[in-house]
């Protein structure tokens, strides 16, 4: 009888050191707004910080989408996942995952993160000085001043930014002075997209059909080489 009572003070105690590892493990570990499945991914973060961080990225997602004209997409819901504890990771997005630190919430750039997974949703194939370029403008909402562009190579074309691009990726992070100027050339030719032909045209190159080339060309009445020349032209 002594030992019946002792096995099941036994289990019952295992059962509650169970339940309170499940509780803090999983419990609240992640919660739904209308875009947003954000979830804590590791360290101590509580669900009113989650919940708190759902609604900056809900306001990030509509400045966002009315930038990129796509107000009305639909889509599975983006994962963002969340870090809490002492090791502080820089914002960072892949695809279809935006991740940052719960103490350090930076939202310009969490725009910036956001208009990539967006725009790749939209465009799977999209040249990475498109990419950059928008998410730059809507990190800073901001059309760059084209006189603070550093003077370009003579062979400048924006498909050899795309190299550039690449080497930074090698680098991890180690941005030289060629990538930093393939940043700033993305930067200022979107810029100068939406001031000459306005915000509308980001939307038809991203719902229209067909490759990147083919919408662009659609949308702004010419295509990539001569949007070159008229770069030229003005830098
Ligand atoms: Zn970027």
């Amino acid at each position: 009888m002594r030992n019946i009572k002792k096995t099941a003070s036994f289990f019952i105690i295992c059962f509650s050191l169970f339940s309170i590892f499940i509780n803090s493990a999983f419990a609240d570990s992640s919660i739904e707004t209308q875009h947003f499945r954000v979830l804590r991914f590791e360290g101590k973060v509580d669900e009113s910080k989650l919940r708190e961080a759902g609604q900056k990225l809900e306001s990030a997602y509509a400045d966002v989408t009315t930038l990129l004209g796509i107000t009305s997409y639909k889509s599975g819901k983006i994962e963002a996942r969340v870090w809490g504890g002492k090791l502080v990771r820089p914002h960072m997005s892949a695809y279809t995952v935006v991740n940052f630190h719960i103490d350090y919430v930076d939202i310009p750039i969490i725009r910036h993160e956001l208009a990539h997974i967006l725009l790749h949703k939209c465009l799977p194939n999209v040249p990475r000085w498109f990419d950059e370029g928008v998410a730059q403008y809507a990190e800073r909402s901001l059309i760059m001043a084209l006189d603070r562009l550093p003077s370009y190579p003579k062979d400048f074309a924006l498909r050899k930014l795309d190299n550039a691009f690449t080497k930074a990726d090698i680098h991890k992070g180690e941005v030289s002075s060629e990538e930093e100027r393939a940043y700033l050339y993305s930067y200022g030719a979107v810029s100068y997209l939406i001031e000459k032909y306005g915000k509308e045209k980001l939307g038809t190159v991203l719902q229209g059909r067909g490759d990147f080339n083919g919408r662009f060309e659609k949308a702004y009445g010419k295509n990539i080489e001569n949007f070159e020349k008229e770069l030229k032209n003005i830098y």
